[in-house]
């Protein structure tokens, strides 16, 4: 049984300061609503400015809120002006990093090869990889809903072993941020298909413990539909994760 994750990826928005009062007051909102971490894991991905004083927040006042950074540098160390380094990210205790988000993708060129690089060096550093695909409107036009995210998966897996630890977001580009998220039974197909996938290439152990999450569009309104199938295993959520009251009720989507 996999536990879901509610993952909320702030992109480039609050700074160091607001991060530590939204961290504070999300924190009360679920402990006012009694959340069970146990039962559904939440974490936060602010920009890398933030992570410090989050790790420190959260260190210090105990929180069961998990938090990740949204990109990683697939080196170590060395000439690589502007990267970070996965070995000063597992220094900030950080638990997870997105890697291959779309905006990533169309603005930076990431590739599936580099997106692969990113995901063995987060495994490297002890950290979790939430391995991002999707299709465009135009790949869903021509190639159906599954064929672009299962390919850019292989790929990206071919870099791995069955021992690693990930976790995978299936975000439809078309979704993203434009208030259309895709059907439940959408999420579902690509889900199960990208599960295949895993099974193919890291064996069926590696496929039934990953958790696989929906992103693009996820709100109060739809979470629990999306929730309610056997393949997704969660929500990767933008901009309403920038709202307490909003992220909260999708946190306690039942
Ligand atoms: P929205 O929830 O704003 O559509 O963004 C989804 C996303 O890109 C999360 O990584």
């Amino acid at each position: 049984t996999r536990t879901p994750l509610i993952a909320g990826n702030w992109k480039m928005n609050l700074d160091h300061l607001q991060a530590i009062a939204f961290v504070q007051k999300l924190s009360w909102s679920l402990g006012d609503a009694k959340h069970d971490f146990s039962q559904v894991e939440v974490s936060v991905f602010p920009p890398f400015t933030d992570l410090r004083s989050v790790q420190t927040l959260i260190s210090a006042d105990k929180l069961e809120l998990g938090f990740g950074s949204q990109d990683i540098s697939e080196h170590d160390s060395g000439a690589y002006t502007g990267e970070v380094s996965g070995a000063f990210l597992s220094r900030l205790d950080v638990q997870y990093a997105i890697v291959g988000h779309s905006e990533r993708r169309q603005l930076h060129g990431e590739t599936d090869a580099i997106v692969g690089a990113k995901s063995a060096a987060a495994v490297r550093h002890g950290i979790v990889p939430v391995i991002c695909v999707g299709e465009t409107a135009e790949d869903l036009e021509e190639h159906g809903p599954s064929a672009v995210p299962v390919a850019q998966l292989r790929e990206i897996l071919s870099h791995l072993k069955a021992s690693d630890e990930i976790v995978v977001a299936y975000e439809p580009v078309w979704a993203i941020g434009s208030g259309q998220a895709a059907t439940a039974e959408q999420a579902e197909q690509v889900a199960a298909a990208l599960r295949a996938v895993i099974a193919e290439v890291l064996g069926d152990d590696r496929a039934a413990a990953t958790r696989i999450l929906y992103g693009g569009s996820v709100k109060s309104d739809n979470i629990a539909r999306f929730m309610r199938e056997p393949n997704v295993d969660g929500a990767l959520v933008g901009g309403a994760s920038l709202a307490i009251d909003e992220f909260s009720r999708i946190v306690q989507f039942k």
